[in-house]
């Protein structure tokens, strides 16, 4: 039986990555940082909360991850931890950088101490390259961060390249544009106008504040997304790979998107507040995925619009979509 450890299994992408890693007949063990305390809400919204095992571990703590790695045994490992926010890396810069760069270095360390042969995935982002002004990003374009998340995610990047090339790891960087579900907690801002939306179609009559509407972002369905991950480690050769639908829409889309869904005119109920802008933003995120699917066959099924739809009908109906409330 093959064995994964998955780090940062409670997010959103950790929590769906076991799911298709169990679907798929393998033992599969998450790490958290207090797996005593952490609820692992979303493995039991997903219901496979008792099919796992879960470790403490840091990973910006060399020990911690050598001897999890030491414990485990796991024949791949993916590396989903560390602070996700761009908006928070903005007021956690030190934080950031250090669960982000420090800790990918760190498992990339263990990993080649203990004999190189566990396979690495490595949660890169969309965000490295920062505005490609318009043009689609591949994985030739080079990285100009605009965050302090990005500049992390860009050195952890180069960590894993430059180890797979001295050292010979069997490591990948999965180079993701944006991928939301229903899992997404409503610090993201897709979550905060589909949770907002909902209230107001219950009659709430709040108002909803936002930032800078006309940004444009690459938007998928994250459990397609670690369908992609999983692929990248079953390839002969570790490398790079940009997941994206190559569909790229305005905020004020999924915004109208989600509010029509709930028969809402979202003009109504929405307006910027200039407090939730951000002191660097990507005007436009645009992908070209096609490099994952002429090598791996995987390409994004769903692109925005049923994106909004299936988070809005989730957020409603959670059994909509197989999740039970948690
Ligand atoms: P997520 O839901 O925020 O999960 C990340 C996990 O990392 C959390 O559950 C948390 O686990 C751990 N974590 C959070 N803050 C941390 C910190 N300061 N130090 C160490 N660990 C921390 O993220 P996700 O959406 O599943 O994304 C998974 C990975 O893909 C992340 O690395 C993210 O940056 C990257 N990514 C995501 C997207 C996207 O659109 N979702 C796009 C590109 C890249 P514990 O609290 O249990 O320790």
């Amino acid at each position: 039986m093959t064995t994964a450890l998955i780090c940062g299994i409670s997010g959103q992408d950790g929590s769906y990555l076991a799911k298709l890693l169990l679907d798929r007949g393998y033992h599969v063990v998450g790490t958290s940082r207090d797996a005593q305390i952490s609820s692992f809400r979303n493995l039991r919204r997903l219901g496979i909360r008792d099919r796992v095992a879960v470790e403490s571990m840091s990973l910006t703590d060399f020990r911690s991850v050598i001897q999890v790695l030491t414990k485990i045994q796991p024949d791949e490992v993916y590396n989903l931890g560390g602070q996700s926010s761009v908006g928070l890396s903005f007021e956690q810069p030190v934080e950031t950088l250090d669960s982000i760069a420090t800790g990918t270095l760190n498992l990339l360390e263990a990993i080649r101490f203990l004999g190189g042969t566990i396979k690495l995935y490595n949660a890169s982002s969309s965000e490295c390259f920062g505005d490609t002004h318009g043009k689609p990003a591949d994985e030739t374009t080079p990285f100009r961060p605009r965050s302090p998340y990005a500049v992390a995610k860009s050195a952890a990047f180069w960590e894993v390249a430059n180890y797979r090339e001295a050292y010979g790891l069997f490591a990948c960087s999965g180079i993701l544009f944006n991928h939301e579900s229903p899992l997404r907690p409503e610090r993201f801002v897709t979550q905060k106008i589909v949770a907002a939306a909902c209230r107001i179609a219950g009659g709430s009559g709040e108002t909803l504040e936002l930032g800078n509407m006309g940004v444009q972002r690459d938007w998928g369905w994250a459990p397609e997304y670690v369908e992609g991950m999983y692929r990248m480690l079953q390839q002969e050769q570790p490398d790079d790979y940009v997941l994206a639908t190559g569909q790229t829409h305005a905020l004020e889309d999924f915004v109208a998107a989600v509010f029509a869904s709930l028969d809402l005119d979202w003009r109504d109920h929405v307006v910027t507040n200039a407090a939730f802008f951000r002191p660097t933003e990507i005007a436009i995120g645009r992908s070209d995925p096609s490099k994952a699917k002429r090598v791996m066959g995987w390409e994004a099924r769903y692109a925005m619009p049923e994106v909004a739809r299936m988070m809005t009908e989730a957020y409603r109906l959670p059994s909509t979509i197989g999740l039970t409330d948690g």
